[in-house]
Parts: C-alpha cells; sequence; structure tokens
C-alpha cells in the first residue's frame, strides 16, 4: 500500500506540458485538461491542452530533425535506447506508480508493462545495427541491384489508454532505431506516463525534436491537420477499429504508409483432451490481464460441451478470489476499469446476454461505492446473437459457450470482422496444427494464455489491423526499401 504522500510526490515530478523541440511548453492558448484516478474518481492533475498550431509546432519541429537524426551512426542511436532501457529499470518503482493511479491497474501488472515497454528499447536497441541491405545481379546480367533500407521519416504515433507505456514504446523503440522523428499523442485519459517516458528518453540523450509530445483533448481536430499536412510521412495507430477506419481514410490523401493496431474479439477454444487446469490458468491470464481491457483478452471462450461445466466451475472459483479494490492496495489484483463509460457498457452487455438465456456463474454486477469497479464475472450458456460475442468487452467479463466439433468451433471462431489473436488449449498435436492454421487471426496462443512479446510480431488481420509490432519485423515498419540499380563498365 502506498500513502498519499508517495502518490502526490510521483504525479507532481511529472512534467505537465507539451513536449517540442526538446523543450517543456505551454499549450498556445494556456489551456490544461483534467487527469483523473479512475479508482477514486478525484483529479490527479492537469496537463496541456494542445492545440492543432501546437500539433504543427511538434510536427515542424521533427520534420527539422529528420535529416541530422538519421544522419546518427546507428551504434548511437542503438546506445540511446539502451540508456533510456536502462533508465526505466531504475525507475520502475515510481513509474508504475504513476501508471496505477491514471489507469488503475494494479501496482504488479504496472510493474509488469515497465518490464514490457522497456524491454521494446532493448529489442530495437539491439535491432538499430542490424538493418541490412543486398546487393544482387540481374537475372539478365549486367547491371546490379543494390537494395538499401531508409528511414521513413517523420512519424505521427498514436495510443491507447490501456497500456500507457509499453503501446509508446512498442512505436518509439522501432522509429528511434531506424532514424524517424516522431510527434506522439498519449490517450487524453492516460498522458502522465508517455510524459515521464519521454523525459526520460531526452535524459538518455536522444536530440532536441526528435520526439515530441502533444497532449489534448480534441485529437481529431489536433491530428488530422498533421496527417494531411504533407511534412509526416508515416502514421503508427493504435486504439479502436473505428476511430482506424477514420485515419485510414485521412491517411489516403497524402498516401502516408500506415500501421494499424486495432480491436480485438479473441476466441478462447478448449477441447475436450487439454489439460483442464492448465486451461483454466490460461483462460484467467487471458481474460484477467489488465481486468479484461485488452486487444488480446478472451472476448469469447468455446469449450467442449464434455467438459464446459467443470472448466465453469473452475473458471468461477478462481475469478471469484481475485481481490478487486485500488491499484496501489496490497494484494488487489483486479484494479478499476477506465471510466464510468467502460463500466456502464460491460453492464449493457452482461444484461443483454442475460436477457437472451446466458446464467451467471460468478459477478454480474457492478461494485457499489466510489472509483469505476466491475468485479470478475463468469457467464455461461451465451449465445451467439449476444452483444458480447460481436463487440469488444474489455472488462473482466468471461462468456462461455458450448461446442461438439472441431469444424463448428473453427467456424464460430471465425465468425468475426476481427483477427488479432485466437487461443487453443488441445494436447492433440494434430489438431493444435490444424485449428492454428484454420483460425483467421494474426496471432495464436497454444496452451497459453497471453502472447506478448517484444521479440514476437505482433498484430492482426481483418479488421484488427495492418503491420507489426515487436520482433524482426518491427522495425521493418519504419524502413524504406530503395533500390539502386548500378551499371558495371567494363575495364
Ligand atoms: P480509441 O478511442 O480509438 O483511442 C485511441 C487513441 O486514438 C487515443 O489516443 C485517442 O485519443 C485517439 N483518437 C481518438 N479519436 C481520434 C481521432 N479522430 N483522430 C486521432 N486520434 C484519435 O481507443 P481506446 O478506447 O483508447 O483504446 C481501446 C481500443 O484500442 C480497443 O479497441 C483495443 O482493442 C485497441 N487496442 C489495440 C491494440 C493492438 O495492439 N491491436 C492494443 C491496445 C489497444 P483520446 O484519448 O483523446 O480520445
Amino acid at each position: 500500500m502506498t500513502d498519499p504522500t508517495a502518490e502526490r510526490i510521483v504525479v507532481d515530478a511529472v512534467p505537465k506540458q507539451l513536449f517540442v523541440d526538446g523543450s517543456w511548453v505551454d499549450a498556445e492558448n494556456g489551456a490544461s485538461f483534467e487527469v483523473v484516478d479512475p479508482s477514486t474518481g478525484t483529479v490527479l492533475c492537469s496537463v496541456a491542452d494542445a492545440s492543432p498550431a501546437d500539433g504543427i509546432r511538434a510536427l515542424r519541429a521533427a520534420a527539422a530533425a529528420q535529416a541530422s537524426f538519421a544522419a546518427l551512426e546507428p551504434r548511437q542511436r542503438s546506445d540511446m535506447l539502451m540508456t533510456a532501457f536502462r533508465l526505466l529499470h531504475e525507475r520502475i518503482d515510481d513509474l508504475a506508480l504513476l501508471m496505477t493511479l491514471e489507469m488503475g491497474k494494479p501496482l504488479a501488472e504496472s510493474r509488469g508493462e515497465i518490464v514490457y515497454a522497456a524491454e521494446f528499447l532493448r529489442h530495437f536497441a539491439e535491432e538499430a545495427v542490424r538493418v541490412d541491405g543486398g546487393y544482387q545481379v540481374a537475372p539478365a546480367g549486367g547491371t546490379r541491384f543494390l537494395v538499401a533500407k531508409q528511414p521513413v521519416g517523420p512519424c505521427l504515433l498514436i495510443t491507447p489508454w490501456n497500456f500507457p507505456m509499453a503501446m509508446g514504446t512498442r512505436k518509439i523503440g522501432p522509429a528511434l532505431a531506424a532514424g524517424c522523428t516522431s510527434v506522439i499523442k498519449p490517450a487524453g485519459q492516460t498522458p502522465l506516463s508517455m510524459l515521464a517516458l519521454v523525459g526520460i528518453l531526452s535524459e538518455a540523450g536522444v536530440p532536441d525534436g526528435v520526439v515530441n509530445v502533444v497532449t489534448t483533448t480534441s485529437s481529431g481536430d489536433v491530428m488530422e491537420p498533421l496527417i494531411r499536412s504533407g511534412l509526416a510521412r508515416k502514421l503508427s495507430f493504435t486504439g479502436s477499429t473505428a476511430v482506424g477506419r477514420k485515419l485510414l481514410e485521412q491517411c489516403a490523401d497524402k498516401v502516408l504508409r500506415t500501421s494499424m493496431e486495432l480491436g480485438g474479439n479473441a476466441p478462447f477454444i478448449v477441447f475436450a483432451d487439454a489439460d483442464l487446469d492448465a486451461a483454466v490458468e490460461g483462460a484467467l491470464a487471458a481474460k484477467m490481464r489488465n481486468s479484461g481491457e485488452a486487444c488480446t483478452a478472451a472476448n469469447r471462450l468455446y469449450v467442449h460441451g464434455d467438459v464446459i461445466d467443470d472448466f465453469g466451475r473452475r473458471l468461477a472459483s478462481r475469478m471469484s478470489e481475485l481481490p478487486v479494490g485500488r491499484g496501489v492496495e496490497d494484494g488487489v489484483r483486479v484494479g478499476p476499469l477506465i471510466d464510468e463509460v467502460a463500466r456502464d457498457k460491460v453492464q449493457t452487455l452482461v444484461d443483454d446476454a442475460l436477457a437472451q438465456g446466458a446464467q451467471v456463474l460468478t459477478g454480474g454486477h457492478p461494485l457499489d461505492g466510489a472509483g469505476y469497479f466491475y468485479p470478475p464475472t463468469v457467464l455461461t450458456g451465451v449465445p451467439d446473437s449476444a452483444r458480447m460475442r460481436h463487440e469488444e468487452i474489455f472488462g473482466p467479463v468471461a462468456p462461455l459457450s458450448a461446442f461438439s466439433t472441431e469444424e463448428q468451433v473453427v467456424a464460430a471462431a471465425n465468425d468475426t470482422e476481427y483477427g488479432l489473436v485466437g487461443f487453443v488449449y488441445t494436447n492433440d498435436l494434430s489438431r493444435a496444427f490444424r485449428v492454428a492454421e484454420a483460425l483467421e487471426s494474426g496471432m495464436v496462443g497454444l496452451n497459453q494464455g497471453v502472447v506478448s512479446n517484444p521479440a514476437a510480431p505482433f498484430g492482426g488481420v481483418k479488421s484488427s489491423g495492418l503491420g507489426r509490432e515487436g520482433g524482426a519485423a518491427g522495425i521493418e515498419e519504419y524502413l524504406e526499401t530503395k533500390y539502386i540499380g548500378i551499371t558495371l563498365g567494363t575495364p
């Protein structure tokens, strides 16, 4: 348990201004907005509320810094990233507390996110010095092909509130490694972690103008002029599919490169031959990480009819044991949802499923008192017509349905516009590979409930997105390929 003084100290220590061209500056009109602790509903502090003019100022700084940053030795960029990696670890206690205060997740999960976020910096520090090209003899001989990789150019990076730091380093790490400058716009609900991160990047030696941060309540008004300005060459966005679609249309204007990490509707499939203990623990991880506020969260649990009663009982028992409370309190495993709208949406989806015949195994009602708490909930007998089969729940609710055949469950799992991740529990090797190949998703967890790993290519298909973050693919999103044709003269 932290004391109020420690909480005040970490909040006070974060600059509350915009970070533009290496300096902390107020919004041009002096505006600011409040950041709220979702576990109490009280205001933590206010941060600068950027206008479109502030956004353009930040992008001009990024564009001006692009050429000199791209000209640095790759080793220098790598060293900056590695220094920032170390600083995140050194300051993990304060950073975790800050994240818990603005976002609500328990301290242990915030620490986990800082480690995960730092790992992207280390991974891309290592990639920065491995960017390669190629040299090839043309099929008809004579000329040669030289293939070089160059930074895309100034980037716009937009991040969501659910992983306030890791969704940032997953973009900033490869952008810096590749030699790209950027303007970052964190979510309005969780700007503090990003402001703390950019301070650390600056301390780690990232030159002025290379990373710029604008916090704002007018995301659309501030970002659209930047997207259409002609100064940016790329947009990387993590957020909802609805906003992603809008941004893709805007990007078409100047034909920007795009990376889109969008919504999910993950199936979690448990076959009758699965290790049920492992499946229950996997479901707990896939559902309860971040209180279900994750794009990878198990949104639809399909359990074979022979084991669904046993699985449901065990999962409900484990879920109901998880202590709910303020994330700063000892032992808490489930924090609040991000706001009242999120909590009301979860209840609406639960009520809709119950009205259509689902039954409650545990939970099912919001908790009274301050903060936006919702208890871990397990529903069974959820029909395909329920809204939560088609929409992201984004809360700690696990809806179970029974299936009987492999063909039936694969068809049900793929019956969605989303395709981010699917989870499969089975001890039959052939079935494991068959189903993993048949799932229409960018990622599959085979007998594991968490797939996120900075060294692996994270991303979705269908309406879950375009491009990959992390792994070897992550840096490619920030590199252009240039082919140089060479004629060799005769000696
Ligand atoms: P969101 O409403 O789409 O917002 C995401 C970010 O976009 C925020 O910074 C938001 O700013 C900004 N934004 C909103 N409207 C905008 C506009 N018109 N122009 C430019 N920027 C705009 O999503 P969210 O509710 O924060 O996050 C949850 C969603 O993110 C879920 O669907 C989840 O699945 C998805 N997600 C996906 C991944 C992945 O890797 N695939 C990872 C995490 C989350 P404001 O805060 O000011 O609105």
